[in-house]
Formats: C-alpha cells, sequence, structure tokens
C-alpha cells in the first residue's frame, strides 16, 4: 500500500496543527503509524490521497448511515447553500428537522438544535442543575460525553462519591461534582443515590455505549436506572448522540422502551453537518433561554445548511425498510466474523446492537469498561494492520464501534469477512 503522499502531508500538518490532527482519536496512536488523509469518499468506500481504497467502517464515526455523498442529501444541502449558508434568524427548516427528530423521539417534546454533541450534552446538563437545583451529576466508566468540563472526569480512588479530573485543565473543585460508576451495575447507582441522591440533579448515560466498544445494556438495567431516577427525583438523560437514528429509528429509548426526560442527539441527525440536539419534558425544557432562566445559546445553530442535510437524511431514512435491511447486514457480518475467529483461532467477544458493533480480543464476555479495557491491544493493532493493507478501514483504536451504513452491500461485507479472517490469522 502506498502511503507516500500521507507521509509527506502528515509532515506538513504536525508542523501546523497539534499532532497533525483536530480530534485526537484520528491520530492512530492507539494502532501504531501514522493517518492516513483522505481525498473523497462515496457510498461505502473512502479513498485516500495515495489513491488507496477502502470499504469505511467508521463512517465519519457514525453519521453517514446512508453512506458518503448521498446524492439527495449533497443536492439539499447545495440547494440550501445556494440560498444563504447562515442568517442567526430562524428558518422554516429548523422546524422541518424538529418535527421529524420529535416523530422518533416523542420523548422531546421541545428540542434546541446545537452544533455538536459535545454542546448537546454540556447544555443538557446545565439544564438539568438548572431545573433541579443541585449540583451533582452521575455519570458511568467508558461513556463519552463530549469534552466538556462536568463530563471529562473519572472516579477517584478514595471515596466513591468523589470525582477527579480526567484531562489536565478542568477544576478539581469541578470535577468533584461529577460522580462515575460503572456501567451495566444497577446496585453501584443504589447505593449511590441512597447515599447524594438529594444532591443529584441528573444520571446521564449511552444507553447502548459505543465509547469504550459497543457495550450491550443488561436486561433491566436502563429501565432499572428509569426506576431509581423517578423514585429520587434525579432526572434521566439519554445520551444518543451515536445511537439515535442508529440502533433503531428512535434510537435506544425506542429499542428497549424508556423514556429519559431528556434526549441528546447528533451525528446522524446532522447528515455529515455539524450538529447537535437535545430537547426532552416541556417542563424542563421551558427553563431554556429565552423562556427561562438557563442560558444557552449558538451563533450558527440551526443552520440551514445542517438542518437540510438532516431533514434529507431522516426523510430517507424512512423509506424501504432500511433498519430492517441494516440489522440483518449487521447479523451477517457479525456471523461472518465470529465464524472467521472460530477459523483462525483467536479468541474474541463481538457485541452488536443492529449496525452498530465491536470485535473485542478477549476471552471473557464484555460488559463494562473494567472487562473492554482486559482486551488485547495489541492484538488489535495487528489486526488493524492487516486490514488497512487489504482494505478495510476500521476505527483506529480497540475500544471503537464499527458501523454500517444502507450503502455497504452484501459483496463489501463478504469481503470484509475475507480479509478479516486475513488478518486474525496474522495476528
Ligand atoms: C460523538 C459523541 C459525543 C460528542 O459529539 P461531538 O459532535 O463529537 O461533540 C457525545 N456523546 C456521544 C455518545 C458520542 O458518541
Amino acid at each position: 500500500m502506498k502511503r507516500d503522499k500521507s507521509e509527506a502531508l502528515f509532515e506538513e500538518a504536525v508542523l501546523r496543527i497539534p499532532g497533525g490532527v483536530n480530534s485526537p482519536v484520528r491520530a492512530f496512536n492507539a494502532v501504531g503509524g501514522q493517518p492516513l488523509f483522505l481525498k473523497k469518499a462515496k457510498g461505502s468506500k473512502i479513498t485516500d490521497v495515495d489513491g488507496n481504497r477502502f470499504i469505511d467502517y467508521v463512517l465519519s464515526w457514525g453519521p453517514m448511515i446512508l453512506g458518503h455523498a448521498h446524492p439527495k442529501v449533497i443536492a439539499a444541502v447545495q440547494k440550501a447553500a445556494a440560498s444563504g449558508t447562515s442568517f442567526g434568524a430562524p428558518t422554516p427548516l429548523e422546524i422541518t428537522l424538529a418535527e421529524r427528530v420529535q416523530h422518533k423521539f416523542p420523548s422531546m417534546e421541545r428540542v434546541r438544535f446545537v452544533n455538536s454533541g459535545t454542546e448537546a450534552t454540556m447544555s443538557a446538563i446545565r439544564l438539568a442543575r438548572g431545573f433541579t437545583k443541585r449540583d451533582k451529576i452521575i455519570k458511568f466508566e467508558g461513556c463519552y460525553h463530549g469534552h466538556a468540563d462536568s463530563l471529562l472526569v473519572k472516579a477517584g480512588s478514595g471515596a466513591m462519591t468523589l470525582g477527579v479530573p480526567d484531562s489536565a485543565g478542568i477544576p478539581a473543585d469541578l470535577a468533584r461534582d461529577t460522580v462515575t460508576l460503572p456501567f451495566n451495575n444497577l446496585s453501584a447507582v443504589k447505593k449511590t443515590l441512597e447515599a447524594i441522591g438529594d444532591q443529584v440533579a441528573c444520571i446521564i448515560i449511552e444507553p447502548v455505549p459505543g465509547n469504550m466498544g459497543t457495550i450491550i445494556p443488561k436486561e433491566g438495567y436502563l429501565s432499572g436506572l428509569r426506576e431509581l431516577t423517578k423514585s429520587f427525583d434525579v432526572l434521566l438523560i439519554f445520551d444518543e448522540v451515536m445511537s439515535g437514528f442508529r440502533v433503531a429509528p428512535g434510537g435506544a429509548q425506542e429499542r428497549y422502551g424508556i423514556q429519559p426526560d431528556l434526549t441528546c442527539l447528533g451525528k446522524i441527525i446532522g447528515g455529515g453537518l455539524p450538529v447537535g440536539a437535545f430537547g426532552g419534558r416541556l417542563e424542563i425544557m421551558n427553563h431554556i433561554a429565552p423562556l427561562g432562566p438557563v442560558y444557552q445559546a449558538g451563533t450558527l445553530s440551526g443552520n440551514p445548511l445542517a438542518m437540510a442535510a438532516g431533514i434529507e437524511t431522516l426523510a430517507l431514512l424512512e423509506t424501504h425498510r432500511l433498519y430492517e435491511k441494516l440489522e440483518a447486514k449487521g447479523a451477517s457480518l457479525e456471523e461472518g466474523m465470529r465464524d472467521a475467529a472460530k477459523r483462525a483461532k483467536v479468541p474474541v467477544q463481538i457485541n452488536r446492537v443492529g449496525s452498530q458493533m465491536t470485535l473485542f480480543f478477549n476471552r471473557s464476555e464484555v460488559k463494562d469498561y473494567a472487562s473492554a479495557a482486559k482486551s488485547s491491544r495489541k492484538r488489535f493493532a495487528s489486526f488493524h494492520r492487516t486490514l488497512l493493507e487489504l482494505g478495510v478501514y476500521f476505527a483506529p483504536s480497540p475500544f471503537e464501534a464499527l458501523f454500517l451504513s444502507t450503502a455497504h452491500s452484501p459483496g463489501d461485507i463478504d469481503k470484509t469477512i475475507a480479509v478479516v479472517y486475513e488478518a486474525l490469522k496474522n495476528i
């Protein structure tokens, strides 16, 4: 595989951009080597600047569920752009996208658009604190909610209820208000709420985590959280930035039949443009400015390009029973990879929910961060190198999800399974 042009660009990029990348996971640190610079993408394929083509399972980290450069989405964006790219004033497109989102997420009685998932979770947490007049929040180990200060916090080693910064630059005083608990463990939540429930504004969770690799919520776990939060008057926030319109049209809340108080969205609802959204119960959302005392704003929020891409994407997703097909493609890729691992005699765990899954190099069940972290990083790095050589692009980290799009063909999946077998055999 030729890499001359990518390597030359990386040398230039590091002189201008920290680490050569604008988001750290792009840097290939977890697998060794340097990132490929991409030139174009169409459907299920991406092409780098050296002309190498790959079947893409990153899909811009989730958004491109219709495949890259879908002609109708591109046409919608072009049409919107020709009428002006941003006004900082209301447009009809915002109402249309809100309607489409609410159609699948009826728990979002009001929805506000922002520009990223990070903004959505940051704003939802401020709202939860403003509404409940409490400061503490609970989140779960291995869940990622973007990079707002209150959320880049990990569990402290001493008292279970004191968080410590998970990044430099985060005030310890702020981190103390974030409690981090293990995922899939209801009794940890119960114990914490019994101890400090009256100080807790909200629990924020990825209902189907994808940011420590895909984890499947245990039977009764999400409904248990719903009951516990209700009994302690704590708000339940589903961060469905990844799972929304992915694990089901109505996200994990549809798939598992749970009504959270607030929901955060992003990724797919922007159709590949920068978007986030948060919304929920009317009574809570009425606390947001200009109606209420919780401030939140954005110069480019709801801009016509992003709204147009989102509207077209969500409209297309309602056609041709696409979610059934995504589920079937997901199942066939999972089965094929399982069988390949068996033939290659490499122990793996595959967690899948719909068209999102993760292959862990792990002998035991992966159900939370602690078990995911036991997976072999070395094996993954070797696996990833062979996949790239043979034309398959997985996320360059063992703790990410892979995604399928409606553009992935049975031929893509067959080729991927064959390549996965080669890569496993080579480990
Ligand atoms: C991607 C992601 C975010 C952050 O979204 P950005 O648009 O990258 O800021 C938040 N939560 C979850 C669950 C995500 O997957």
